[in-house]
C-alpha cells in the first residue's frame, strides 16, 4: 500500500536555519557572511513569515519486499525496505531564485535555508511514521540514506521512482537524476530483525570518507 501525506505543520527552530546558512556556497562571501551575521535575527524573523505561506509538504513512500528491488549491496541485508519521497513544494525555490535574481541576495538565501531545513523536517516526519509501523511488527529499522550517498549510486533515484508515483506529490526526476522541485529528498530505510548491527548500518566504520563527511553516522 502507497502512503500519501500532505503536512500542515513545519515548525523549525532558528539554529537550523543557521546551519543551512552556513552550509551553503551561496552564502560564503566574506560581504555576505558579514550581513547575515550582522542582522541575522531580524532577517530570519522576517523570512520565517514568508517562508510558512510558500511550504506545500508532502511525502509519499511504501515499504516493498527485498525481493520486489533489485539487488544491491545497501538492501542485501533487510528483509524489506521503506522507500520515500517527500517535498516542499515548488514555491519557495521559485521565490528564492526570484528574490536572489533581482538582488535581494541575502532574503533570497535565508529563504533558501528555509527551504532545505523544511524538507529535511518533512522527511523527519515520514521517517518518524515508517519507524512507528516497524516498532510495532517488532522489527529493527536503519537510519535513512539516500542515492548518491555512501556508495549507492545516483542513477537508482530511478529504482525509487519507477516504484513510487512521485508525480502524486509534484516531484519529478530529470534525465540527469535531479528532483524537481529541488527541494525534495528521497530515501529508503532498511528493515529486518538484525538492522542495527548490519553491515550496511554499521558502513560509517570503514568508510574512506568518514574524515570529511558531514552525514557520518559516528
Ligand atoms: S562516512 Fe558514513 S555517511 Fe559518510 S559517506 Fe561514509 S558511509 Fe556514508
Amino acid at each position: 500500500m502507497i502512503h500519501r501525506r500532505n503536512y500542515e505543520k513545519i515548525s523549525l527552530r532558528e539554529k537550523d536555519i543557521v546551519y543551512y546558512l552556513q552550509r551553503t556556497g551561496k552564502s560564503s562571501t566574506k560581504s555576505t557572511r558579514k550581513a547575515l551575521t550582522s542582522d541575522l535575527k531580524v532577517q530570519i524573523d522576517r523570512m520565517e513569515k514568508i517562508a510558512h505561506k510558500l511550504f506545500e509538504p508532502k511525502g509519499i513512500f511504501k515499504i516493498y519486499r527485498a525481493a520486489e528491488l533489485p539487488i544491491r549491496e545497501c538492501f542485501a541485508e533487510a528483509a524489506s525496505i521503506a522507500l520515500a519521497i517527500v517535498t516542499i513544494g515548488s514555491s519557495l525555490p521559485f521565490e528564492a531564485n526570484r528574490l536572489m535574481n533581482s538582488g535581494n541576495y541575502v532574503d533570497g538565501v535565508i529563504l533558501d535555508a528555509f527551504g532545505s531545513a523544511a524538507v529535511e523536517q518533512v522527511a523527519d516526519q515520514v521517517n518518524n511514521e515508517i519507524n512507528e509501523m516497524v516498532i510495532h511488527q517488532n522489527l529493527e529499522y536503519s537510519k535513512r540514506y539516500s542515492p548518491g550517498y555512501c556508495q549507492w549510486g545516483v542513477q537508482d533515484q530511478k529504482v525509487i521512482f519507477r516504484k513510487l508515483p512521485g508525480e502524486e506529490i509534484g516531484v519529478t526526476l530529470s534525465d540527469g537524476f535531479m528532483m524537481n522541485p529541488i527541494k525534495s529528498v528521497s530515501f529508503a530505510i532498511n528493515i529486518g530483525k538484525n538492522i542495527k548491527k548490519s553491515r550496511w548500518e554499521l558502513r560509517c566504520k570503514s568508510c574512506e570518507d568518514r574524515g570529511q563527511c558531514t552525514y557520518r553516522m559516528y
